[in-house]
């Protein structure tokens, strides 16, 4: 589905940005990963040239909200691969804090990670896309729909998220680039993996089609928005949820 393509996606080292990768590189594209340190990228690449030797993919660890930085790697990707078709902006950090206890670093960790990243890929990317006619992802979370009990700068940036997804879709139509967004419910990263069977359970409840989801069911997302089939969906936020916000 994606043969001929060329991809950067963030946070790609591990989790879901990682089945993302995967997914496109499965599906012809090449990739380039980018990750927060060497040893993560390093031993990412590793396990998808031990996979297939034949997939065409590099890594990066640049500071993702420093502009110059970014435009060096997006430079990077299209000297070695030819073009760049798709951004995926999946790098993401949590928070659980209350908000009496959140201190100016977190609000800025959060914020920094999950919003200026976006913001800072997604405008060094344009010229490149508007040469390919390509497509920004961007990795919401179900928390954007109603929010959190803590931690509140997570859900907010999400809410940013589909702010950015949403007005950047009108802004860059125009040009024949789509922007979409996906929406991940409960996932099973490692996160989730090491929370004990008494929280899973109720958690489990919670949701209708009665499971966690899989990194793939978000990759598998990615990969059809990603794709030529969703070529007149733009401004779209898509739940993969297992109907847990419905
Ligand atoms: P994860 O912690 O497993 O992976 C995070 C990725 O982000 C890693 O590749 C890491 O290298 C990268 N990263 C972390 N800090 C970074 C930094 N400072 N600079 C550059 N890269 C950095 O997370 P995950 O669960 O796979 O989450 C990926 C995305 O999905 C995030 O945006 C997250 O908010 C979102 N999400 C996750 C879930 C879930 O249940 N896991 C649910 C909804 C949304």
């Amino acid at each position: 589905m994606l043969k001929g393509k060329v991809a950067i996606v963030t946070g790609g080292t591990r989790g879901i940005g990682f089945a993302i990768v995967q997914k496109f590189l499965e599906n012809g594209a090449k990739v380039a990963l980018l990750g927060s340190k060497s040893e993560t990228v390093e031993k990412a690449i590793a396990e998808l040239k031990g996979q297939n030797s034949s997939y065409e993919v590099i890594g990066f660890y640049p500071n993702l909200t420093k502009e110059e930085e970014v435009k060096d790697i997006f430079k990077k990707v299209e000297e070695s691969f030819g073009s760049i078709d798709i951004l995926v902006n999946n790098a993401g950090v949590s928070s659980r804090t209350k908000l009496e206890d959140y201190t100016e670093e977190e609000y800025d960790k959060v914020s920094d990670l999950n919003i200026k990243s976006v913001f800072v890929c997604s405008k060094i990317v344009i010229p490149y896309l508007k040469k390919t006619k390509g497509v920004i992802l961007n990795t919401s979370s179900m928390v954007s729909i109603y929010g959190q009990p803590s931690g509140v700068m997570y859900p907010a940036s999400k809410f940013a998220v589909n702010g950015m997804t949403k007005s950047l879709s009108r802004e860059l139509a125009p040009f024949g680039i789509r922007v979409n967004a996906v929406a991940p419910g409960v996932i099973e990263t490692d996160m989730v993996k090491n929370l004990p069977e008494e929280m899973i359970k109720p958690l489990i409840q919670t949701i209708p089609l009665g499971r966690i989801g899989s990194p793939e069911d978000i990759a598998n997302a990615f990969l059809f928005l990603a794709s030529d089939m969703a070529n007149y969906i733009t401004g779209v936020v898509l739940s993969v949820d297992g109907a847990a916000t419905n």
